[in-house]
């Protein structure tokens, strides 16, 4: 596997962080899940599956079946940005849940339950079996109940992923669902500013660069 530059993560919502998984962030097109390898690394940077699961899975796995995971994903991945590109900018109603019917049924294979556990274990990695690890958590004055997924195959990898593109239309307001206005960058993200007034991946990716485009065409005009 090729050596990437770290994924990114600047869409503030991990759904449309995975759609982002694929990216112009310089002049060469990256894509972070080109491969099963990169999917774990992924998922690894994400924090959506935990780092000894992956190991796990990793050692586990048939030769090129986390490649097929990969694609899976990728599929999933393009499906989920057209439904985006044409969803956002409005409130997502109900007449895009036909639209979702794909998403449902990989959610559909989920093998989450629910455990006790003391407030202070935090990071899964103290449960010390293989039954699962902790895929959120909500926490009381000295025990929490845990939800904690079965991670039987390398296919239970787009699990987290269905489950962050489930927040994405779930929890966020599409109006807010931007696509950066670099005019080469395909980059979304949900704009959390008090006026909606962002308009970049990133001011170190599109931002600088729109700038300085700006200042060089005032100092065009001027001269
Ligand atoms: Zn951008």
């Amino acid at each position: 596997m090729v050596q990437h530059a770290p994924a990114l993560f600047l869409a503030d919502t991990p759904g449309l962080d995975f759609l982002n998984s694929i990216a112009t962030p310089v002049d060469t097109r990256i894509d972070w899940i080109e491969d099963g390898e990169g999917l774990l690394a992924w998922l690894e940077q994400a924090g959506l599956v935990p780092p000894r699961t992956l190991a796990e899975l990793r050692e586990q796995a048939m030769p090129g079946e986390l490649d097929a995971v990969a694609a899976q994903a990728r599929g999933l991945r393009e499906t989920f940005r057209t439904f985006v590109q044409e969803h956002r900018g409005a409130p997502l109603t109900a007449e895009a849940l036909p639209e979702l019917a794909p998403l449902n049924r990989l959610l559909a294979r989920d093998e989450g339950f629910l455990q006790l556990g003391v407030a202070e274990d935090t990071t899964g990695d103290t449960a010390g079996d293989a039954a699962g690890d902790a895929a959120g958590d909500r926490a009381t004055a000295g025990l929490r109940i845990r939800t904690m997924r079965r991670w039987r195959s390398p296919d239970s990898l787009l699990l987290p992923i269905g489950e962050a593109l489930a927040g994405l239309v779930s929890e966020e307001d599409f109006t807010d669902v931007k696509a950066c206005e670099g005019p080469a960058c395909t980059l979304m993200f949900v704009d959390r500013t008090r006026g909606r007034v962002r308009r970049w991946c990133s001011m170190a990716i599109c931002g600088n660069r729109a700038k300085q485009a700006a200042h060089r065409s005032r100092l065009k005009n001027s001269g």
